[in-house]
């Protein structure tokens, strides 16, 4: 099942003669379940249940409009970050690679945006891209086992962690969270993927490029930490809820991990993607002078 937010309402998509379409869930069950994609993350079981049975109205689906598209999961009461989760990555950042869980931080909801947008950049900022996959919760977690992990997430998105790296470094100590959450920071979409679709969930390709020069390229296999041992590490410390958002860490290929360094300017086009998924598209712009 793919499950997408339109217009902030929960939505099932499928693809149909090659367009994506989608059915408005809260229509569909005549009110029953929806309308906004908090409320289906609180009736996960429920709702996967109806979405795949003989109920849903055959003949009400209509073209998904990507400027209509918003973050899968667009109100967690959580949203966890894991920095340094692909060997290379750490390498290139100076680290070595972590064998107990990898540095978590978080990404401030207000950073959230659907797939495709305009994302001002801060001024004598450092913008630097993070292809990520992100894992939805699907019911309360809490010292979950590795082995039944995957059946705690509602399913699987794109999303770019951007950082500005300038903020993020600065002080006695990093600023993780203020770094990657400025306004647009936290694209994804285009929708979320139910386990279930992929052939394996846990080995998908992933990557991302700048005006069409590729920058990123790894494989979800090779997470240091990947989804199921994430969700058990992170449910022995807190209880994960219903909706929760966790960007899983992204493979080298960053900018500040480069000789030069180099980051996005305004103009760039970044395109985003990962297998079975879909892509995310970015365009950068000046952001306007103080007033
Ligand atoms: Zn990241």
């Amino acid at each position: 099942m793919r499950l997408a937010n339109i217009d902030h309402r929960a939505a099932l998509v499928i693809e149909q003669d090659g367009t994506e379409k989608f059915l408005d869930i809260a229509h569909a069950s005549d009110g029953r379940w929806g309308p906004g994609l908090p409320e289906v993350f609180q009736n996960w079981a429920d709702v996967t249940a109806w979405a795949a049975g003989p109920n849903v109205p055959a003949g009400q689906w209509a073209p998904v409009d990507r400027t209509r598209l918003g973050a899968p999961s667009p109100a967690p009461r959580q949203v966890f970050a894991v920095g340094l989760n692909y060997h290379a990555h750490a390498a290139e950042s100076g680290f070595t690679a972590p064998t107990e869980l990898p540095p978590v931080f978080t990404k401030y909801v207000s950073s959230f945006s659907g797939p495709d947008t305009e994302v001002a950049l801060p001024p004598e900022g450092d913008v630097d891209w993070e292809i990520e996959l992100v894992a939805v919760v699907g019911r309360e977690a809490r010292d979950v086992a590795e082995a039944d992990a995957w059946s705690y997430v509602a399913g699987l998105t794109a999303g770019q962690d951007l950082s500005e790296r300038i903020t993020q470094l600065r002080g006695p100590a990093p600023q993780f969270g203020l770094g990657k959450s400025f306004n647009g920071f936290s694209p994804q979409g285009p929708w979320l993927v139910t386990p279930d679709e992929f052939a394996d969930p846990g080995d998908l390709e992933l990557g991302c490029a700048i005006d069409g020069e590729e920058v990123q390229k790894g494989r979800t296999r090779d997470l240091i930490f990947g989804i199921p041992r994430l969700i058990a590490a992170l449910s022995e410390n807190v209880t994960l809820y219903p909706g929760d958002v966790i960007f899983s860490g992204t493979p080298a290929g960053v900018g500040m991990g480069r000789e030069p360094k180099r980051f996005l300017r305004s103009g760039e086009r970044l395109d985003s993607w990962i297998e079975g998924i879909g892509e995310l598209h970015q365009t950068f712009v000046s952001a306007p002078a103080a007033k």
